[in-house]
């Protein structure tokens, strides 16, 4: 049960104040393609992938080759990767970053990768406007999404102080998702009130419809500063030709130029998702807290899926709402985007899974896609694991100079539409640019602007 928390330090709420140099760092790490929204379709098509992924003791032991061979310490070694039989994860370093308020001195943590994924609920409800209680003051609802993705998972905070319900993410901005909203407040929610909007990050299954529920209920949103730019940003579309950047990125990937059109189709697709955004919001900054009601939730802080993700988690109950941060069966989109071509985004990623071994192995996660369930250690383990594969993959791939288009090819064969070929690219190409940063893939430009990858000797 949450503990009631009667200090006024305790019932600190998150307002939007941030310096110059922060705005500009926020700004300046805005993703604002739009092309960005489709990640979830190649999340999809990435789900077939985990079947390759049995064993992520061969991942580790391809981690500790690499620590080896970039000369770190052999204690370094042991003690990041493991120790007395189990796996550990090291988080000293990463707490530097922002480690969730977490104390130094339990900066390692047993990571029991041997605990089997568990799910408390075997099903879901289903996506009418059905409410399922999951924990005190805790709602789970589904609203559909008219993808091969075909739900995302919302949730309502009860604020027992003005029984009223904070929204945690909104769905898609179309009429069933509204009638949806509708049918839930005035039958589902009658007698009490909507006291304000959490959207976890900007994709448009999120926050596509913040800005019609906030006009619709007069209530605030709450976003981390990049997540909310880069929803406005998203709004100002282009609607005519692509910039002269993203052609060139296009281009130096080795993309067809009869491809851009199919492009340009893909992110006309995606404006019709989101409603326009509204003009305030209220800052949830990464480690600060959040309270609704006897609950305090910590705002942790994912990156690599989008710039700014925040997850709650409560540390009374050890339950983490967790976005598309660390989903069961999927794995999150990790896209490079024409607006930022050189981004590392997997270092950020790898930081962000880090950063959440500190948590509780037995917190119950609250995922935006499929069923809420335990075992965060595994599942760290087994993302960790599914990126050392497509390392390897690609270095096969690689053996012979290739462009970041056809290594795509090669490395997503499943893709179904024209939002996976994009997608498809922007993770083929996080994964060169990670292993470019590692020194095991080198990159040369062709005189005709091509970009050629190719594996380096061991
Ligand atoms: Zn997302």
């Amino acid at each position: 049960m949450p503990r009631s928390h009667s200090h006024p330090a305790h019932r600190r709420r998150v307002y939007g104040f941030c310096d110059d140099a922060q705005n500009d760092g926020a700004i300046l790490n805005c993703q604002v393609n739009k092309t960005d929204p489709f990640k979830h379709w190649l999340a999809k098509v990435d789900k077939e992938r985990l079947e390759v992924i049995e064993n992520p003791e061969l991942a580790m032991g391809q981690m500790q080759a690499l620590y080896e061979k970039q000369g770190y310490p052999k204690d370094w070694i042991d003690k990041r990767l493991r120790g007395a039989g189990k796996w550990r994860g090291a988080c000293e370093a990463d707490e530097t970053q922002g480690g969730y308020g977490q104390k130094k001195t339990e900066g390692r943590h047993n990571m029991n990768i041997d605990t089997p994924l568990a799910f408390p609920w075997a099903n879901a409800p289903q996506p009418n406007g059905e409410l399922r209680e999951i924990a005190p003051g805790i709602l789970w609802l589904r609203m559909p999404l008219p993808l091969a993705l075909d739900h995302i998972n919302l949730y309502l905070l009860h604020d027992d102080e003005s029984d009223g319900w904070m929204i945690v993410d909104t769905g898609i901005g179309d009429a069933v998702t509204r009638a949806l909203w509708e049918k839930i407040i005035s039958e589902k929610l009658i007698g009490t009130r909507i006291i304000g909007i959490v959207c976890t990050h900007y994709h448009f299954d999120h926050a596509g419809l913040a800005g019609w529920l906030t006009e619709r209920l007069r209530v605030p949103l709450y976003m981390s500063y990049g997540e909310y730019y880069t929803l406005r940003t998203m709004a100002m579309t282009y609607e005519g030709e692509l910039p002269w950047q993203h052609v060139e990125y296009f281009h130096r990937c080795g993309t067809p130029a009869d491809r851009l059109d199919d492009i340009l189709s893909v992110i006309h697709v995606s404006n019709r998702l989101i409603t326009p955004p509204p003009a305030a919001f209220r800052r949830l900054r990464p480690g600060q807290s959040l309270q609704i009601g006897k609950r305090r939730w910590q705002l942790l802080l994912g990156e690599g899926h989008v710039a700014e993700h925040i997850l709650l988690y409560s540390p009374d109950d050890q339950i983490l709402i967790a976005g598309d941060q660390i989903l069961p069966h999927i794995t999150s989109n990790v896209g490079v985007l024409p607006v930022e071509p050189d981004a590392d985004l997997l270092s950020d990623w790898f930081a962000s899974l880090d950063r959440l071994t500190p948590l509780p192995e037995n917190t119950l996660i609250l995922p935006s896609h499929e069923l809420p369930y335990t075992g965060l250690h595994t599942r760290i383990a087994q993302l960790r694991a599914h990126h050392e594969t497509q390392f390897a993959t690609l270095r096969r791939i690689c053996a012979t100079p290739i462009t970041a288009f056809d290594a795509t090819q090669q490395l997503f064969p499943h893709r179904r539409s024209k939002m996976d070929d994009m997608m498809a690219l922007g993770e083929c190409l996080a994964h060169l640019n990670h292993l470019c940063q590692r020194g095991e893939i080198r990159c040369q430009v062709q005189t005709n602007g091509v970009w050629l990858y190719q594996t380096q000797a061991a």
